[in-house]
């Protein structure tokens, strides 16, 4: 198949299109972990250069034309080759590229990069009204995107569909629901037993030096594989890939504050497995890249949470870390700190959330992105609005906005990220109980820090795919269903009850 000359030409243009995607990439790490902040004015600059250069190639009337002329190809292929993915996605892609204009995907990434800058002053700040501007300008041009696409039941669907392919509000609302019928009640139960579970000890004094030789035996045992691989230290932690053999993450050291480091280095090292178990033949493809934000997030949850926070994972795990932090752990056991790790407690963060309540912090996002998008509310009521959700949710208090609304760093780029987070979540519990019928031994081989079949099976049945599939696909090929939270919401109800004998 690959001889047709019209095949080679589209895949010519893709593997342009996907150099510039990683350049691009690349001047946003370096933006991120070690550019001069006085840079920021010719980096955004740069970044909308190469993103309109790769915008217009992308969709230069020629790649219509292949693709219009590959029509019967794709046809005559199996759906499940790499040819036909590679068609599939593009004409997708293809499509919906076309109907945005050049001169606004570049003022959207340029809009981004200055955002970017204005945020990182604002939190450290903690001033609103330094990022609002950026807010508004951010909202009115996705705005503009979303009328470049024909009408949508919920505008914020236009904005979703780029995160998570085909996923409405309605779809993700009707899973948040189900979620949060079985965590609400849960979270209720374990929160009146709190003092059940001590996590005093998760404060303290954590030298960095001896956080980083843990951070690293942890990650080599994941995966981190020092010839391909790169971690850095940032504000907020991320994961990225420059194509095959080039993977970097990043992670953020708290000195009084261990599980900063140590899971959030586990989170970004998930996403980074699964960049680094996408097929090197699909590199330069338009698909050798994971095929949704979800899927994404099921991988780094997964090793954050169903093997970072096991019981095995620290029964083999503990002993390394009573060497780094004797003063703290050197009276203590696997079982006290495996305990403390899952305690469930509502808090102002985010990333640094338990399992369970982490869903509400994204249910709150979630509810606002769509009342800021569909205008009913304005964006400077944000930060009450974020308040007193934070107030209903989780019954919490947010002392400024550095710890509430501007906490996170994703409304630079846009909305309709952060549903994509809970999803993820749901989808690693599908897969995980997969796992358990695949690999009977999964606990005994976590206590033994012998990952590499779990690795093994993750690239056969998700990695290795790129975005052949869409999540939908891959779900259905991998586990036979749609999306269902009922295997995340069991597991992490057993996972507490047993801690908290409920
Ligand atoms: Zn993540």
């Amino acid at each position: 198949m690959s001889d047709d000359p019209l095949l080679a030409e589209l895949k010519e243009r893709l593997a342009e299109v996907d150099d510039l995607g990683g350049v691009g990439g690349l001047l946003s790490w370096d933006q991120q972990t070690c550019m001069p902040p006085a840079g920021a004015a010719t980096r955004a600059a740069q970044r909308a250069t190469v993103h309109k250069l790769a915008h217009e190639l992308f969709t230069h009337d020629r790649v219509g034309e292949l693709l219009e002329q590959l029509a019967p190809l794709e046809e005559s292929l199996p759906y499940d080759s790499d040819e036909a993915g590679m068609l599939r996605v593009t004409r997708r892609a293809y499509d919906k590229a076309r109907r945005v204009p050049a001169s606004l995907a570049a003022e959207m990434s340029h809009a981004s990069s200055e955002a970017h800058e204005a945020w990182v002053e604002a939190r450290e700040a903690s001033d609103f009204a330094l990022f609002r501007p950026h807010l508004e300008r951010g909202l009115e041009l996705r705005q503009r995107y979303i009328d470049c696409f024909p009408p949508a039941e919920n505008p914020y669907d236009i904005l979703l569909d780029d995160y998570e392919e085909g996923m409405t509000a309605a779809e993700a609302t009707a899973v948040f629901d189900e979620l949060k019928a079985s965590l609400v009640p849960l979270i209720d139960a374990v929160v009146e037993r709190a003092d059940t579970v001590d996590d005093s000890f998760l404060h303290g004094t954590f030298p960095r030096e001896r956080q980083e030789w843990l951070v690293e035996e942890v990650l080599q045992s994941f995966g981190f594989d020092r010839a391909s691989w790169r971690l850095d230290t940032v504000i907020h932690p991320f994961a990225l890939s420059l194509g095959p053999g080039d993977v970097r993450i990043t992670t953020r050291f708290h000195e009084d504050y261990l599980p900063t480091a140590l899971f959030g280095a586990m989170h970004e090292c998930g996403h980074g497995l699964y960049e680094a178990g996408i097929d090197p033949r699909l590199a330069r493809t338009g698909i050798g890249h994971a095929t949704s934000l979800s899927i994404h997030e099921s991988q780094s949850r997964m090793w954050e949470n169903l093997v970072g926070r096991s019981r095995p994972f620290w029964q083999r795990f503990f002993p390394d870390l009573a060497r780094s932090f004797p003063d703290t752990f050197g009276g203590m056991d696997a079982e006290a700190f495996y305990r403390g790790v899952n305690k469930v407690q509502p808090s102002l963060i985010r990333i640094e959330a338990d399992e369970a309540t982490y869903n509400l912090h994204i249910v709150l996002r979630f509810e606002l992105e769509q009342d800021v998008t569909a205008g009913r509310l304005a964006i400077a009521d944000l930060p009450e609005a974020w308040n007193q959700k934070m107030r209903d949710y989780l019954g919490i208090e947010v002392p400024d906005d550095a710890h509430g609304v501007l906490q996170d760093v994703h409304w630079s780029f846009g909305f309709g990220y952060f549903p994509t987070y809970s999803l993820g979540n749901v989808i690693a519990g599908q897969l995980w109980d997969r796992i358990r019928v695949d690999i009977p031994d999964i606990d005994e081989r976590i206590g033994r820090a012998e990952l590499a079949d779990l690795r093994e099976w993750l690239r056969e049945h998700v990695h290795r795919h790129g975005a052949k599939y869409t999540m939908r696909e891959l779900l259905e090929r991998v586990v036979g269903t749609g999306l269902d939270p009922q295997p995340y919401a069991r597991s992490l109800q057993a996972k507490l009850a047993d801690i908290y004998g409920l």
